[in-house]
């Protein structure tokens, strides 16, 4: 029998020994303290969304790297996760592809307005961020 998305995070939090803090503190979205294992602000439910997300903050803490540029770390985090979807054979959806390359674009844009000198060209940088979509997993 196929799998439910909810057992499918179960597995996950125990495989990758997450702690799931529900009466997080912290302010804001969902977010990973990587050290910790720590996700706050993760709201489980049985949907794809809901595992891609948990997959996103776990792909934080399998490619940590300090040095990295904030929508680099997203990037990684993203492809984490998508590779770890065909990996367990899950559709993810189109729109949740679409939604987090917003997000890592937006961090790049603003990765450019800040310090803009030490990135290669927007052209350059928009492709090797660019997430693939689902025709090429
Ligand atoms: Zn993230």
């Amino acid at each position: 029998m196929k799998k439910t998305n909810r057992q499918i995070q179960d597995d996950l939090i125990k495989q990758y020994k997450i702690t799931i803090e529900p009466n997080s503190k912290c302010y804001g979205r969902t977010h990973v303290h990587i050290k910790k294992r720590t996700i706050c602000k993760w709201k489980q439910t049985n949907s794809i969304v809901s595992t891609f997300t948990l997959l996103h903050e776990i792909g934080h803490c399998e490619n940590n790297n300090s040095k990295m540029r904030r929508c680099e770390e997203e990037y990684n985090a993203t492809q984490w996760a998508l590779d770890k979807c065909v990996e367990l054979n899950i559709d993810v959806p189109l729109k949740i592809i679409q939604k987090y390359q917003r997000y890592i674009y937006n961090e790049l844009a603003r990765g450019l307005r800040r310090n803009g000198s030490g990135y290669p060209s927007k052209e350059e940088m928009q492709l090797r961020y660019k997430m693939p979509t689902r025709t090429l997993l």
